[in-house]
């Protein structure tokens, strides 16, 4: 056998990939944890494991492999077949299917969902809530059952679905999730259980499922001992990376695909463990191997490939101050004479100004953009970055923003689309029906509610007599549902079809409809990248494309941009340079959570994670003043930044600091000092009203 894809590896990495194949009589091999540090090569460990495993004979329709993301599932495929090409050069064909079974929990949830619809008593055509639906779901039934009318305040929408979530997603109690996240909503207990069922029947109703929902009753259809051992055996192998990132739910569906842990093997990091606002518990991989006891191996790779030497001494004695200890301890051969650097900036402009000169000074001495990555907290955060890239033309992606798919125009199609797949929908109903010339709130609930009564969702609308003062609006609204509904012109020719439809209305409603109609074209190509209409909206509800600096939506694939990223989307990857904006105190650790020990912990791990994606050069930068988004009593305002806490004075020594412009720092650290006297001033008269 021709072993050179395992040349580059060190000798753990080389046991993981290797790790139970080559069996007698082509039995599968125990379970496998791969646990190890940032840059280590586990995803480039697993990648080889999947391309061994295929080379050696596995079909790779029978492979299972999730990742955190669409585009990481993708790059995942990509690597894979390469590998495999290098090795199997000449036999055509093996990869034909290559890897039909990789992507995301949710997007893997969906499609098994689809399949199995029948046997699980669900209609096959369900569409997806997105979070904004789902707020906007849970917002109408919360409306229908008087509370939000109850006196003192009841939690919002968005705190009523981040409640409900959690709950589900860790399968605790409500009580408990209450009591240790939502403390202030305990005393809405009862009321929250009748808003959650009547939630959950709503849904039902509509055949609608949120994305928790995806998770939830993949778990649920796995507790049927014949549909599970059905499933689990349609796979050979089953892989997970970034397990630190997954919930109980996750869990226990992979403990039910696999039950002795045959064919299983997990990889992650416990020390970048940033998801557990979504229930995701670092519990899962620490406690895998007594789960599989004593079947489980375990690997850990101690060797980062990927940052220099300054550069992880500077992240692991960020890491190194959290109360937990991760006994990892990474070195690397990569020797470098530079420091990261640590800089004061003035204010968010002079943050935006001192990335784009360097950025470009880096773009000079040969580091394209797409090479470097600013990285921060929160979407918003980049805000006055991304006016001045714009104003200075220089072109950008952003992962983790969705501006595109958020807009009003784009969000009517989407609807257009779904109703007629799933004519209950009632979320994406009451959008467009409102539309219409002389429909409003009322008049679209009736019509809702009727066709909800009745078998034939959509006969009962086209029996229905046109609402007084919408007369041939309506006409059109029902027959275009209709050719969508019975598949006339195709996919993806079905969605010229609706936009059509729509474009009377977009020039009714919006002044700037010119440019609304060229989004449209966008979307259609878009789509036209898709193999199905149920496809296009489960993947793009779950994993929308990446927003480009010209708000398109098609990622710029031949040119080059510089790389906008939320620290969370950014998991995975790595950058030649990384710049991390607003590392402050109310930035990383944000202000915006309770402030328990968990939760700065978590903002610790965050800073972890930004740090280790650096490959050679690495700037966090400190303003002395940052803008808060109304989060606060106080609403929109500037407030005075502090160095993050999770840098104390002890870990200087692993940075060059400065402060930039260098002329200027001290002149605006007065002025600085002179507001903020101003500030307590304010404060002060706070404290007699
Ligand atoms: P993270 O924790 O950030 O997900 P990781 O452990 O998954 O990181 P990878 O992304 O797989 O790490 O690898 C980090 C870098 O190290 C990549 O550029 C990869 O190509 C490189 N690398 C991994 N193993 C080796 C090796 N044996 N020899 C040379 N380079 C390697
Ligand atoms: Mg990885």
């Amino acid at each position: 056998m021709n072993a050179a894809h395992l040349e580059k590896l060190n000798d753990r990495q080389r046991s993981a990939v290797e790790h139970g194949v080559g069996l007698p009589n082509g039995a599968i091999g125990g379970p496998l944890l791969i646990i190890a540090g940032a840059g280590s090569g586990k995803t480039n460990t697993l990648a080889h494991r999947v391309a061994h495993l295929i080379i050696n004979g596995a079909d790779p329709r029978r492979i299972l492999l999730m990742t955190f993301s669409r585009r990481a599932a993708a790059e995942m495929g990509r690597r894979v077949e390469r590998i495999c090409a290098q090795v199997l050069a000449g036999k055509a064909g093996i990869m034909a299917d290559a890897l039909a079974w990789a992507g995301t929990f949710h997007g893997i949830g969906a499609r098994l969902l689809r399949e199995y619809a029948g046997e699980i008593g669900i209609d096959p055509d369900f569409t997806i809530h997105d979070r904004e639906d789902s707020a906007d779901l849970m917002n109408l039934v919360r409306h229908e059952l008087g509370f939000s009318k109850t006196e003192g305040r009841f939690p919002t929408k968005g705190t009523c679905l981040a409640i409900y979530s959690r709950a589900v997603n860790s399968e605790q109690p409500l009580d408990e999730v209450l009591r240790a996240f939502f403390p202030w909503c305990a005393a809405w207990d009862k009321q929250l259980r009748e808003l959650f069922s009547t939630y959950v029947e709503a849904k039902q109703a509509q055949n609608v499922l949120d994305y928790d929902d995806l998770l939830l009753y993949w778990a649920q259809m796995m507790g049927d001992a014949v549909l599970a051992e059905e499933v689990g055996e349609r796979f050979d192998h089953v892989l997970v990376d970034e397990y630190q990132d997954t919930n109980r739910l996750q869990a226990s569906i992979l403990t039910a695909l696999k039950p002795g842990g045959r064919g299983l093997t997990v990889v992650g990091d416990d020390a970048q463990s940033i998801y557990s606002f979504r229930a995701a518990t670092v519990r899962n991989i620490l406690d895998f191997p007594n789960e599989f006891s004593p079947a489980a191996d375990i690997i850990t790779l101690d060797r980062n490939y990927r940052s220099t030497q300054p550069i992880l001494a500077a992240a692991n004695g960020v890491i190194d101050l959290a109360r937990e200890r991760f006994t990892k301890n990474l070195w690397t051969e990569r020797e470098s004479a530079e420091r990261p650097r640590l800089v004061t900036v003035r204010d968010e402009a002079s943050q935006a100004n001192y990335i784009i000169d360097q950025v470009l000074e880096n773009r000079e001495s040969g580091t394209l953009l797409k090479q470097q990555a600013v990285l921060f907290r929160t979407s918003h955060h980049s805000g006055p970055l991304e006016v001045e890239l714009t104003r200075r033309n220089i072109p950008f992606v952003k992962y983790g923003g969705l501006k595109f798919l958020d807009s009003a125009h784009v969000k009517d199609i989407l609807a257009v689309l779904r109703f007629a797949q799933n004519p209950r929908d009632r979320v994406a109903g009451f959008r467009l029906m409102q539309l219409l010339p002389g429909v409003g709130p009322q008049t679209a609930s009736r019509a809702l509610d009727a066709m909800a009564a009745d078998p034939e969702p959509l006969t009962a609308l086209c029996a229905m007599p046109a609402p007084p003062r919408s007369g041939d609006d309506w006409t059109f609204f029902v027959d275009m549902l209709q050719g969508l509904r019975s598949r006339g012109a195709g996919w993806p020719a079905e969605i010229g079809e609706a936009r059509n439809w729509y474009e009377p209305h977009l020039l009714r409603i919006h002044e700037d409809a010119e440019v609304r109609k060229a989004d449209l074209l966008q979307l259609e190509q878009i789509a036209a990248g898709y193999s199905s209409r149920e496809r296009f909206l489960t993947e793009l509800t779950l994993d929308p494309p990446d927003a480009t600096s010209d708000q398109s939506g098609v990622p710029l694939l031949d040119e080059d941009y510089l790389i906008l990223s939320t620290i969370h989307s950014a998991k995975g990857q790595e950058w030649k340079s990384v710049f991390v904006l607003n590392c402050v105190d109310g930035c990383i650790p944000s202000d915006l959570g309770v402030g328990s020990t968990s939760e700065i912990e978590e903002e610790r791990r965050l800073l972890y994670v930004a740090m280790t994606r650096a490959k050679d050069s690495l700037h966090l930068i400190t303003p002395q003043r940052f803008f808060t988004h109304g989060q606060n009593a106080q609403g929109d305002r500037h407030v005075y930044a502090s160095r993050t806490r999770f840098i104390p004075a002890t870990l200087l020594q692993f940075f060059e600091c400065s402060a930039w412009p260098a002329a200027t720092a001290s002149a605006a650290g007065q002025r600085d000092a002179r507001q903020i006297r101003i500030d307590v001033g304010a404060r002060m008269r706070g404290m007699w009203r």
